[in-house]
């Protein structure tokens, strides 16, 4: 974490405009359930990302300071409890206005490929830029019951890519941690793979990596109800998150 602070924080910009809180406020449902400590540390990751990050707009499109403010709030709401600076390999951010659209040939499942134009909301790649949908990202800051937020979901695939593999297990502690978030997470898996899940959507069955992703998701967005179905996930992720958002779900009457 120190060198994150030192990277990120020693840029004289890298302060949190007071603007930003009212911003937030409205914009971001997760910014008003933070208690006063964890509101201070995200106002410092919040100012980091925005002014340490390299921005870039799809053509034509105008990628205000707000836009920013909001997926840097959303992104850091992943390393607020964490001690590692989890997107030092980012490269840039790509925010387009609507959807993206991907060309090229794509497996679609089954050993099928395709090469008709893709669709997506975002797209994490490794070492490289996270692509992201501002009409997307808006939506999942404004509205988490919906469960999805393709912030989150991006930049947990970020966070798996730290150990250099993309498999869905992010770095964890000790070996008996990643025992332990295996057999949980692929049982997890197996069961959505099966017969669905109530709270994880099928995306999260298309493998491990999406399975995390996806867990993400819901474990900030729906956390009452991941733990409730699936109590040994939320377990984990919490862990892995140092995070307990269904307390603060709860915290905030919700
Ligand atoms: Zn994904």
């Amino acid at each position: 974490m120190f060198t994150f602070l030192r990277r990120r924080f020693g840029r004289p910009d890298a302060a949190f405009d007071p603007h930003w809180h009212d911003l937030l406020t409205t914009h971001f449902q997760h910014w008003s359930g933070l208690t006063p400590a964890e509101l201070q540390r995200m106002e410092h990751l919040v100012a980091a990302f925005v002014t340490g990050t390299r921005w870039e707009a799809a053509r034509g499109f105008d990628l205000t300071e707000d836009i920013k403010v909001l997926i840097a709030a959303q992104a850091s709401l992943l390393l607020l409890g964490l001690d590692i600076d989890g997107y030092e390999d980012l490269t840039s951010v790509i925010v387009h206005p609507s959807t993206v659209r991907l060309r090229g040939v794509h497996p679609t499942g089954g050993g099928v490929f395709s090469s008709a134009p893709r669709v997506i909301a975002g797209q994490a790649h490794y070492q490289g830029p996270v692509v992201l949908s501002w009409a997307a990202a808006r939506r999942g800051a404004q509205y988490p019951a919906a469960g999805e937020n393709v912030v989150y979901h991006e930049f947990a695939h970020r966070l798996d890519m730290l150990d250099g593999v993309i498999d869905g297990t992010p770095p964890l502690d000790d070996e008996a941690a990643l025992a332990r978030w295996a057999e949980v997470c692929t049982a997890a898996y197996d069961s959505v793979r099966a017969d669905g899940s109530p709270v994880l959507r099928n995306y999260a069955g298309t493998n491990p990596a999406e399975f995390f992703a996806v867990a993400t998701e819901v474990f900030f967005n729906r956390p009452v109800e991941l733990e409730e179905h699936e109590p040994a996930l939320y377990a984990e992720l919490r862990a892995f998150y140092r995070q307990d958002p269904a307390v603060r779900c709860a915290a905030a009457g919700r």
